[in-house]
């Protein structure tokens, strides 16, 4: 009689036998198998001394294949998120005489330009929880909104409520700019969406035991919450901080007056004013002196000119030329867009002003008719030129 090769019941003791090259296994064994798996998998991808340190280089490397540009953004990050697992493996470590400390990151560049990929990108490259949470949701403690301490439950979320794990893990906090103060000084009345929730904000940043409601939202005194140092998390912070050039152009054209002024003033590109980004300026837009101070490493990301966005459409490894053109293999369909067409297509993202993002709705506008139409014809092949792409894009919703 056949038996599992597991357990050893025979076939009428068990539900069903599965045969393999030389044996059985039923369906227990499987089951338990499976939990066995997945176990391991939990407790392997978080355990540090199993976490393979790569370089920045490499780091940078892997971010270049998915992100055009923003080299100083990917440089930056690939630095810091070098320096997270350091700190995190220095945990492990018997000399502790110089403790590495947390350089959380603050990421400037306008909507669309890549902060979000760049920071999810990270996240596939980690084997650490991560969590991209929006500081929109926040307000102070008592008004309608969220508890700044909701930001972790995503991270709690991720790590499947392991709390260690959470507690080596990466937030980028989308949007931070919406939660600075209205103005340079300190508001007499109420702000509640600014300057009290900053406060809040540093609390998690700076490093301490913090209540996480385990659903998120707001917390209520019967809701349990479970604690969750911050020390170890790696904050990484994104905004478009709209109308900060202003600012920098303010305090750099204050800056160059007086001797030797001319040379200095000389090399400033009056372009692209983010690049000369510094505390200050974070200041100015509304950020208190505190969060600034905790988020020590502060990058721009590069407005995205014409090559850069046609690079993007047809570069990156997931770019979206090449999804369209998979899914138009898989139906047997050889799709090409030829050069007029990206061109125009770019084009009409810079019209649009919303950086990449733009393009993805505009490619979509150009090829739905195609994607209902061809797979039910009986086509090889397929080409998109800048008549059939402008004839789309005007009957679409979108011009
Ligand atoms: P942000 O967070 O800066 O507003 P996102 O990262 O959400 O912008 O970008 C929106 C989309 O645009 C991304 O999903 C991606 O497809 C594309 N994108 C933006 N910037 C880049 C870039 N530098 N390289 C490649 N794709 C980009």
């Amino acid at each position: 009689m056949d038996k599992c090769s597991f357990c050893g019941r025979d076939e009428k003791q068990v539900e069903m036998l599965i045969r393999g090259a030389t044996g059985f296994i039923c369906e227990s064994c499987v089951e338990q198998a499976s939990l066995i798996l997945k176990d391991s998998f939990v407790n392997e991808k978080f355990n540090p001394s199993k976490i393979q340190l790569k370089k920045p280089v490499q780091i940078k490397k892997f971010l270049d294949d998915y992100i055009i540009g923003q080299d100083d953004a990917k440089k930056f990050l690939s630095v810091a998120v070098y320096n997270h697992y350091k700190r995190i493996m220095q945990k492990h470590d018997k000399d502790k005489d110089v403790e590495v400390e947390k350089s959380n990151v603050i990421m400037v560049g306008e909507t669309g330009t890549g902060k979000t990929l760049l920071a999810k990108t990270i996240a596939r490259f980690l084997h650490v929880p991560f969590a991209i949470v929006d500081a929109t949701v926040l307000t102070e403690a008592g008004y309608v909104g969220e508890d700044v301490e909701s930001l972790l439950t995503k991270l709690l979320q991720a790590s499947d409520y392991d709390v260690e794990a959470a507690e080596r893990g990466i937030v980028f906090i989308d949007e931070i700019d919406k939660i600075a103060r209205k103005g340079d000084n300190p508001s007499i009345t109420r702000d509640v969406s600014g300057e009290g929730v900053q406060q809040g904000l540093l609390k998690l940043l700076e490093g301490s035991i913090v209540n996480v409601p385990p659903q998120g939202g707001r917390k209520h005194p019967d809701q349990k919450t479970i604690p969750v140092n911050t020390q170890n998390i790696l904050f990484i912070a994104g905004g478009a901080f709209d109308g900060i050039e202003k600012k920098i152009a303010n305090r750099l054209n204050t800056k160059v007056v007086g001797f030797g002024a001319q040379d200095s003033h000389a090399h400033i590109d009056k372009k692209d004013y983010l690049r000369y980004i510094s505390p200050q300026d974070l200041k100015s837009f509304g950020l208190i002196p505190e969060i600034i101070g905790r988020l020590p490493i502060l990058t721009h990301l590069d407005k995205l000119d014409k090559e850069a966005l046609r690079s993007i459409l047809t570069e990156p490894k997931n770019a979206l030329t090449k999804q369209y053109i998979k899914l138009f293999a898989m139906d047997g369909i050889t799709l090409t867009f030829d050069d007029e067409a990206l061109e125009y297509i770019v084009e009409k993202a810079l019209e649009f002003k919303l950086g990449a993002r733009g393009l993805r709705s505009i490619c979509e506008a150009v090829m739905m008719d195609a994607m209902f139409e061809m797979p039910s014809k009986k086509v090889k092949e397929f080409i998109i030129d800048k008549k059939y792409a402008n004839e789309k894009l005007t009957i679409s919703k979108l011009t």
